[in-house]
C-alpha cells in the first residue's frame, strides 16, 4: 500500500471509540488471477493486519448480475473468491467477509440513494458507457444504476477508506456525491469516503493488450498448476519485433518483461534486458525464468488454497458469519437513513 489519504474529511468523522472502516469489493465474474494478487490482494492482507482499521471485504454478486446472468457460474465463483481471500492471508476473525446479496439492507439503501442521484449523471458515467458498448445486447437498468448500488456498498458500513485503482475513482466520487447530498438534505451522517491508493501494480494481459482481466481470457490464474501456467505463458504475446530467435527485442514494450519487474530479481532483470536486446536469449528462455518465479511466489498461496478447499463448507461458513456481522452494521446505517428520510415510522421493532 503506497499512500493513505490523511484528508481530515474522512478521519474527523470516525466515531469516538471506533476504528476507521476500509471497504473493498470484487465482482464474481471468474477466477482470481495474478493481476488481482499483485495489484490488490496483497495490499488487502496488509490492511487487514492493521490493528487501527476495521476491514470489510465483500463479493459483489449483485453487481455481477449486470453482465453475467449465469446462475451456476456465479454460484461457483463466489466461494472460490472467498477461498482466494483466505488463502492470500485475510483472517475472517479480524475482517468481515460477506456477499452483497446476503445483506438485503444494502439494496434498501440503494433505493433510498436512487432518489438522490440524477439520471443525467448516471447516463454520463464512463463505466455505464463502456459496459453498454461491451454488452450491446444487454443494456439493462442494473448497468445504469451500478454507481448507486456501489454507493450503497460503500456507505452502508459507513466506510472511510476505499482502495481504488485509477479507473475506479469515478465510482468513489459518485459515492461521495451521494453522501454529500444526503448530509446536506438530512443532516451530517455519512463520512465522505477517501481513496486508498493501491500498489499501482498493473499486470498486463498475456495477449499483450491492456491489463489482466477475468473476463478477457488473458490471465494466469492463482490456482493454475505449473503445467497449466506454462501452457498459457509459452504462447503469450511478446515484442512483435522478435519474429525469430535471432531478432533482438525491446523489453520496454514487452508485457512479459513488465511482469518480470514484479516478480524477478534485479540480476534476472538485467539478464533479460541484456539477452533480449542482443538476441542472446530467446523469449522461451525469458518466459521459463518468469514461470519459475511466479510459481515460487504463489507456492505458499496455492498450498493454503488446497488446504482450505479440502475443508468442505468452510467458505460458506465464513460467508454466513460475515453476513451476520455486516447486516448488524449496515442495518443500523439503513435504519438511521430511513429515520432521517421520514420512511421509518411504521417499521416496528428490528
Ligand atoms: S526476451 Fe523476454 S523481454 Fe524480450 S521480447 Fe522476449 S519475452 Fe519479451
Amino acid at each position: 500500500m503506497k499512500t493513505e489519504s490523511t484528508n481530515p474529511e474522512a478521519s474527523r468523522e470516525v466515531e469516538a471509540g471506533k476504528k476507521p472502516v476500509v471497504l473493498s469489493g470484487i465482482r464474481a465474474t471468474g477466477r482470481m488471477h495474478l493481476g488481482n494478487y499483485l495489484g490488490a490482494m496483497r495490499d488487502f492482507v496488509t490492511l487487514s493486519e492493521r490493528d487501527d482499521r476495521e476491514c470489510f471485504f465483500f463479493v459483489a454478486d449483485l453487481h455481477t448480475l449486470t453482465t453475467l446472468p449465469d446462475a451456476d457460474q456465479i454460484r461457483r465463483n463466489v466461494p472460490e473468491i472467498v477461498l482466494s481471500y483466505l488463502a492470500a492471508g485475510i483472517d475472517p476473525e479480524r475482517s468481515t467477509i460477506y456477499t452483497q446479496s446476503s445483506v438485503p439492507e444494502t439494496s434498501e439503501l440503494f433505493w433510498l440513494f436512487s432518489n438522490l442521484m440524477p439520471v443525467g449523471e448516471l447516463l454520463k458515467s464512463p463505466s455505464y458507457k463502456e459496459k453498454a458498448q461491451m454488452h450491446p445486447d444487454n443494456i439493462n437498468a442494473g448497468l445504469l444504476n451500478y454507481p448507486v448500488l456501489m454507493a450503497a456498498d460503500i456507505l452502508g458500513p459507513r466506510a472511510h477508506f476505499v482502495p481504488v485503482g485509477e479507473d475506479q475513482y469515478t465510482h468513489l466520487e459518485n459515492a461521495r456525491d451521494i453522501a454529500r447530498r444526503f448530509n446536506n438534505r438530512y443532516g451530517d451522517f455519512f463520512p465522505l469516503p477517501q481513496p486508498l491508493q493501491q500498489s499501482g501494480i498493473r499486470v498486463p494481459g498475456l495477449d499483450g493488450t491492456g491489463k489482466m482481466g477475468k473476463s478477457d481470457g488473458n490471465t494466469l490464474d492463482l490456482v493454475d498448476t505449473p503445467d497449466e501456467m506454462w501452457k498459457k505463458l509459452a504462447p503469450a504475446v511478446t515484442d512483435p519485433a522478435r519474429k525469430t530467435r535471432k531478432d533482438p527485442g525491446n523489453p520496454d514494450i514487452c508485457n512479459i518483461y513488465t511482469i518480470h519487474t514484479y516478480v524477478s530479481t534485479e540480476e534476472e532483470l538485467n539478464w533479460v534486458r541484456e539477452g533480449c536486446t542482443t538476441a542472446g536469449i530467446g523469449c522461451l528462455d525469458c518466459k521459463k525464468t518468469l514461470h519459475k518465479n511466479i510459481s515460487d511466489l504463489l507456492a505458499e498461496y496455492q498450498e493454503r488454497h488446497r488446504d482450505l478447499s479440502a475443508r468442505k463448507g468452510y467458505a460458506e461458513e465464513v460467508l454466513r458469519e460475515g453476513a451476520r456481522r455486516a447486516r448488524k452494521v449496515i442495518g443500523e446505517t439503513v435504519r438511521e437513513a430511513q429515520d432521517r428520510m421520514g420512511v421509518a415510522a411504521y417499521r416496528g421493532s428490528s
